[in-house]
């Protein structure tokens, strides 16, 4: 990978830790609602990621490879990296699985109205959520969008449109290469 790939890969993990202490903090916010804990599952399946964020992870696990991992296919549903019920890269998981469990805010589809999503079984209430105590998820999404189209640009080894995902479960076979 070159250099200005490289780069962006660095700014991704920036924003990565941006996400990471914004969600340790929601979570603080509502840690008497949050029935998150080790072992709970629920949020897991083979996401699909921007380039930028697929290739960062399999950086990271080529250094540090997973311990454990399934081998189903792109197509599958479920997330190889889940195993007894515990994330196996942890601390390379994607921005989603940042905010698993988080009230996140978000745009509509028609763009004309905000809508928001919480773990039902983490918040049955939905009244007192705003801006200051929910993931701003559309936000974030413009941010990694904006550097992942910077990254396409320069990673060498693929072609990507700006709008193509990667399903994280490929991430076992590039593992091997
Ligand atoms: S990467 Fe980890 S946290 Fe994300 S879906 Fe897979 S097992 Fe769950």
């Amino acid at each position: 990978m070159n250099e200005m790939a490289r780069e962006e890969l660095a700014k991704y993990r920036q924003l990565r830790d941006e996400v990471s202490e914004l969600s340790e903090k929601l979570a603080n916010l509502h840690k008497d609602q949050m029935a998150c804990k080790k072992a709970c599952s629920e949020c897991c399946m083979n996401f699909q990621v921007l380039p930028v964020e697929y290739f960062a992870i399999l950086d990271e696990l080529k250094q540090n490879p997973p311990a454990q991992y399934r081998e189903l296919d792109d197509e599958a549903e479920e997330c190889n990296f889940l195993i007894d019920d515990l994330c196996q890269i942890y601390a390379s998981r994607p921005f989603i699985c940042r905010t698993h469990g988080l009230p996140l805010l978000f745009m509509n589809q028609e763009g004309d109205a905000w809508e928001l999503s919480a773990c039902p079984l983490n918040f049955t209430d939905f009244e007192d959520f705003h801006a200051e105590n929910t993931y701003p998820q559309d936000t974030y999404n413009s941010k990694i969008f904006m550097i992942n189209q910077e990254f396409i640009k320069h990673y060498e080894a693929e072609q990507f449109g700006e709008f193509d995902l990667i399903p994280v479960n490929r991430l076992v076979v590039d593992l091997k290469k």
